[in-house]
């Protein structure tokens, strides 16, 4: 692994447009990955992981806008053409979806989903040439060419998981997004897949963003955490030190709600994550967190290094001389509201 940044998104921010106003799914975030790297992208649902891994690859819907910057080999994706992004897709980045079904083409037999997306980026491969690379991506996931002209609904739901991971990585992309690739798999293909991720960055240096919900795979996978809720990462560093010692209280209630063999009770956050179309004043998270101060009610937290390769937004941390007078005065669940109102 090298320390060089494949890409280096800078203050990025993603807005939804919707009838009822602008929906902040990426409010100003900052990250990078290096080559070889697994960034591991955790936080509940509905907090952007998702507009945020489609927000580095320019892959956003329609009604979707985006500024900051996303830097790829010297250039800023935000802004690019559909053009100049197609062109960039495949060789360059790579996106695993959750559900492969979307993706692959019911009416197309898999030989037909390798030569179109080979064709696409590589014109200059002669069909031998795009049959061997095929083959031997596909071989690496685990699937015998006797299958290649099989249609999707030929496969399991695991097979076809595989099968999108080649279509993404036959490429050799250097930069890949993985949303959720192991959701609604079993624990045996989960394990198979993490372990292909694995072999990609060893063998090909492939900076990797996986983007689930489940820490475990975070703490086998990646070597380093990003966390986000409600459009902002809170908390950034290598896993191990996030895991062992978490610095913001989301990471804290996070990681309690995870089940292990040392749970003997459930725990859950209490609330839900803030709705994004307003959300609530200063620190996104004061509603449900167990260490609230008046400070955290009213003023968004500013971003805090608390080691050279971790940060964290959080008023627990500091800067002391930004918190006013009597903000770190415990906030009660009954004052949330008033402070809210003030
Ligand atoms: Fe909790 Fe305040 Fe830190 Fe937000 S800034 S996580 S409310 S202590």
């Amino acid at each position: 692994m090298t320390n060089e940044p494949v890409v280096s998104v800078r203050e990025l921010r993603v807005y939804y447009g919707t009838k009822r106003g602008p929906v902040q799914a990426v409010d100003g975030v900052s990250l990078d990955i290096a080559a070889g790297e697994v960034v591991g992208l955790v936080g509940e649902s509905g907090c952007g992981k998702s507009t945020l891994g489609r927000g580095i690859l320019g892959l956003l819907p329609e009604g979707a806008s985006s500024d900051g910057e996303v830097i790829y080999g010297g250039r800023n994706i935000v802004g690019m053409t559909p053009k100049e992004l197609r062109r960039l897709r495949g060789p360059d980045l790579g996106l695993i979806f959750q559900e492969p079904m979307t993706r692959l083409n019911p009416l197309m037999r898999i030989e037909e989903h390798f030569k179109e997306t080979l064709e696409q980026h590589e014109p200059s491969l002669g069909d031998k040439e795009i049959r061997r690379r095929s083959l031997e991506t596909l071989g690496r996931m685990g699937i015998p060419p006797t299958r290649f002209s099989q249609y999707p609904h030929e496969f399991s739901g695991g097979m076809r998981q595989r099968i999108m991971i080649a279509l993404a990585v036959v490429l050799q992309p250097k930069l890949l997004i993985a949303d959720e690739p192991t959701t609604s798999l079993d624990v045996i293909v989960e394990a198979q897949i993490l372990s292909i991720l694995a072999d990609l960055r060893r063998n090909f240096g492939t900076a990797l963003l996986l983007i689930t919900h489940n820490l475990g795979i975070v703490a086998e996978s990646c070597d380093r955490v990003a966390v986000m809720y409600a459009g902002k990462i809170v908390e950034e560093g290598p896993a191990r030190d996030v895991f062992i010692d978490p610095a913001h209280p989301y990471t804290r209630e996070l990681l309690r709600s995870t089940i292990s063999l040392e749970t003997s009770e459930l725990h859950s956050i209490p609330g839900a994550p803030p709705s994004l179309l307003d959300p609530p004043r200063g620190c996104r998270f004061h509603p449900r967190c167990p260490s609230a101060m008046w400070v955290c009610a009213t003023t968004d937290p500013i971003e805090k290094r608390i080691d050279a390769d971790r940060r964290v937004q959080c008023w627990l941390h500091g800067p002391e001389d930004r918190i006013p007078e009597g903000g770190t005065a415990e906030l009660e669940r009954e004052e949330i509201a008033v402070a809210e109102e003030a």
